[in-house]
This record gives C-alpha cells, sequence and structure tokens, in this order.
C-alpha cells in the first residue's frame, strides 16, 4: 500500500512532454503481433517494418572479427567508418562528404532526435510521415508543421506546398524532414521535384533533413538524394537497418555539409553526454557493409527485385478487390485505403483506422498499423502494410542459385513468401 502512495506521489513529477505518451506504434505492434504469435495464433507480421533480409554473411563474419573490439570509440564514430562513408556516398551517389562531417550513431533515429533537440526550430514534415518524427518533437517541446499531401499526389508534398507554409513567417528556423522512398507510402520525389523543393528550402534557409534510409531498396535504384540540389542545407540520414538487415544492430548515420558542421558539432557534444559513442563492434562490421564488393551489390539487387515483385503482387491483389492505393517505388510498404469500403465498415461498427486495423487483425491475423500512427485524422481508413514477413535469407539464396534473369513472379513468390501472399488473400476476403 505504502508502495503505491510513494509510486503515486512520483508519478504526478513525470514531464508534460511525456506523460501519457505510449509505446511507438512501430514497437508496439511488434510486442502485441509476438505475444498472439506465442498464444498460438497464426499472426501475419506486416505491422514492424524490419528488413526480411539477413545481414550479409561478409558483415557478419566482419562483427565476429571484432567482437574483441572494447574500446569507447570516437564520439563523432570510428575514423575509418567515417572514410568508408565518405567513400560510399562518393562511390554511389556522387556525393561528395568530408570524412570528417558524419555522426555516427546508435540508430538514426536517436540521431533525429539529437538534432531535433539541439536545433531550435518548428518541425516541418509531410502529412503522413513515419510514426516518430512528431512523437519526438513533442517530447522536446517543438512545434509541428504538418503539410498536407494526398493520395492524389502519391503524398508528396510539392514546392507549391513549401512555400506557402514558410512565406507565413519567412525568416522562422525550421527542420524539414523528407522521407524517400517513403515510410509509409512507398513512394519517391522525381529530380525535378528534389529540384523545386530545394528552391525553396534554399530560399527560406530551412534545414533538411533527408531520411534515406531505404534509398538502397529503391526498386530500380535511381535514388537521388536532395543534397545534389542544395548541398549547403542537406543533411543526409541512413544506416545500416533496411538494406543491410540489421535494424537491431542500431546503426545509424548523419552525413553534414562543411556548412552545417556547428550543427553537427553541437549533436556530438551531446552525443558526448549521453550514449558516449556507438558500440565499438557494430562500427568495425560497419566498414565492411560500407567498403562494399559484388556481394553487397549482389545482394541488394536480389533484394530489391523480391521486394519490388511483393510490392506488385499485393498492389495488384488490392487494386483489383477495389482497395484505393499506389504503386511503392521502394522500401516495404503499402498504405491501402479502405475508404471505398467505409457503409460496410461502419455498418460493422467500425468508425476509424485504429478499429479497422484491430479487427484485421482479430479476425484474420494480419497485423498492420493504422494511419493515425502516421499523422493521419483517425477516421480515415488508411492503413500501412510492410510486406516484410517471409523468410528473406531462402527467397535471396534460390534467387541467386535461379540466377540474373529469373523472375520473381507469383509462382516463386508463393514458394517463398507465402505469408505475403496468404494474407493479402485473407485481406481481400474480408472485405468482400
Ligand atoms: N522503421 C520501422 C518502421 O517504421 C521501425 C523502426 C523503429 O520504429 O524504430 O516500422
Amino acid at each position: 500500500m505504502s508502495v503505491k502512495v510513494a509510486s503515486y506521489k512520483h508519478e504526478v513529477h513525470l514531464n508534460l512532454n511525456v506523460r501519457g505518451l505510449p509505446l511507438s506504434p512501430t514497437l508496439a505492434i511488434n510486442e502485441t503481433s509476438r505475444r498472439l504469435e506465442k498464444e498460438g495464433r497464426t499472426i501475419y507480421k506486416f505491422g514492424l517494418g524490419q528488413s526480411p533480409f539477413p545481414v550479409p554473411q561478409q558483415v557478419v563474419a566482419s562483427l565476429q572479427a571484432s567482437a574483441g573490439e572494447k574500446d569507447y570509440l570516437a564520439v563523432k564514430g570510428l575514423q575509418e567508418l567515417r572514410k568508408a562513408i565518405a567513400a560510399y556516398y562518393q562511390r554511389e551517389h556522387c556525393l561528395q562528404f568530408s570524412w570528417q562531417n558524419m555522426l555516427v550513431g546508435p540508430g538514426s533515429k536517436e540521431l533525429m532526435f539529437l538534432l531535433q533537440l539541439v536545433y531550435y526550430g518548428d518541425l516541418v514534415i509531410p502529412l503522413p510521415s513515419w510514426v516518430s518524427y512528431a512523437p519526438q518533437a513533442n517530447i522536446i517541446g517543438r512545434p509541428v508543421r504538418w503539410l498536407k499531401t494526398s493520395q492524389k499526389n502519391h503524398w508528396l508534398i510539392t514546392p507549391e506546398d513549401l512555400e506557402r507554409h514558410c512565406i507565413k513567417d519567412r525568416t522562422k528556423p525550421r527542420i524539414l524532414i523528407l522521407n524517400y522512398p517513403n515510410n509509409p507510402t512507398g513512394k519517391s520525389y522525381s529530380e525535378t521535384m528534389l529540384k523545386d523543393l530545394a528552391a525553396v528550402a534554399r530560399k527560406y534557409h530551412v534545414i533538411v533533413l533527408s531520411d534515406e534510409i531505404y534509398g538502397e531498396v529503391n526498386f530500380t535504384y535511381a535514388h537521388q538524394s536532395i543534397a545534389k540540389y542544395y548541398p549547403e542545407g542537406t543533411i543526409v540520414s541512413s544506416g545500416l537497418s533496411k538494406w543491410c538487415g540489421a535494424g537491431g544492430w542500431r546503426l545509424g548515420i548523419n552525413v553534414f555539409p562543411e556548412e552545417l558542421t556547428w550543427l553537427l558539432d553541437a549533436m556530438a557534444s551531446v552525443a558526448s553526454e549521453t550514449f558516449t559513442s556507438t558500440s565499438a563492434p557494430i562500427q568495425y562490421a560497419a566498414v565492411t557493409a560500407f567498403e562494399g564488393g559484388p556481394w553487397l551489390d549482389s545482394y541488394l539487387l536480389r533484394s530489391r527485385k523480391i521486394l519490388a515483385g511483393l510490392a506488385d503482387y499485393v498492389y495488384v491483389a488490392m487494386d483489383k478487390a477495389g482497395v484505393r492505393l499506389v504503386r511503392a517505388e521502394g522500401g516495404f510498404y503499402l498504405f491501402p485505403d479502405f475508404t471505398p469500403f467505409e457503409d460496410t465498415l461502419v455498418k460493422r461498427k467500425i468508425y476509424d483506422s485504429e478499429g479497422l486495423c484491430s479487427a484485421i487483425l482479430k479476425e484474420t491475423g494480419v497485423a498492420m498499423l493504422p494511419g493515425s500512427a502516421f499523422g493521419l485524422a483517425p477516421e480515415k481508413y488508411l492503413a500501412r502494410l510492410a510486406f516484410v514477413d517471409f523468410d528473406g535469407a531462402a527467397a535471396l539464396d534460390v534467387l541467386e542459385e535461379l540466377g540474373d534473369d529469373a523472375l520473381v513472379d507469383e509462382v516463386f513468390l508463393s514458394t517463398y513468401c507465402p505469408k505475403i501472399i496468404e494474407a493479402t488473400h485473407l485481406l481481400c476476403d474480408w472485405l468482400s
């Protein structure tokens, strides 16, 4: 009893910004899915956006060889790794960064938080956006300004949207986060759009955090960075989680232009007072990943092929079933809109995206995240579907055996990604 009173008294001192803050939806749905599986239910894990592919063997071997690395490393990151990252951007994206202008962190998510913490500005993000950008701003107490997008515009902001927003207060400090290929929609910005957005960002001195964590899994590898058109104001964010299958390793990077080293230094100071430096063995292993080689090119080529095949399969099936959605261009996600089924849903007392996802999970075992987790009004019947529940290692191996010309067709997908195919049918049947 006395314990309860004590904890009650302490609870009232919880920082107002975190009072009532739930677990991040991506991690909460993962825990729910695992619990339901343990209870014996068949769950189609389309909730958490985790890479289905294994960490390439070369990178795992490098981690094994580095297990004895036990020293604290430089706050900004292992020099060898930063040099490998600089060479990687030069080689793969024709972007020039000095190896000194990088910050390695325990996941790019942590680095985004640091950026918001040290830079006093509004957070400007498209609506919808990934689940954690806005909560991070809320925790720190920064205003969040959402820029509306539409399915018609493929959920992308336009230069006019940004202009309309910035002109209201021309000198206000702002961070704009652009994420492409996008989570949750799978869409990307064209070269022209990036150029035009860059021009507006430059005009209003907006700092752009370019979240390119899915860049390497753009299905046609046509990924371009806005840093090409707005180098002086762009921080490029990436990491090992999505293209190297290493989400749980927690290694993220932020790459800065010379003009923003004052921001990098401020973030590094806070890093030195908080996480100190990123895990040493992981950083040594990351050198191998960023140095790459034909093995990585082949791994990425096959990963993209499988993801593209899946994205297309699910898109076509759902489109046929009457769901509104746009084709994905990269990453792990589709963002179906179930509004065409509104009348039936209301009859079933399903009034919002959360209710929709709960009912689907309960009745079919398909776990997805509601559109509300991405900032959309709760009553909009949208959900994010992450097509990642399959044995990526087996699928990659078979594709290697079959050779470069092998097709990732329905036969391949139903053999090596059966849960995605089953879940798609379950969803379509549920709707009908
Ligand atoms: N990016 C992943 C997702 O959107 C999850 C990673 C995380 O939330 O830390 O599902």
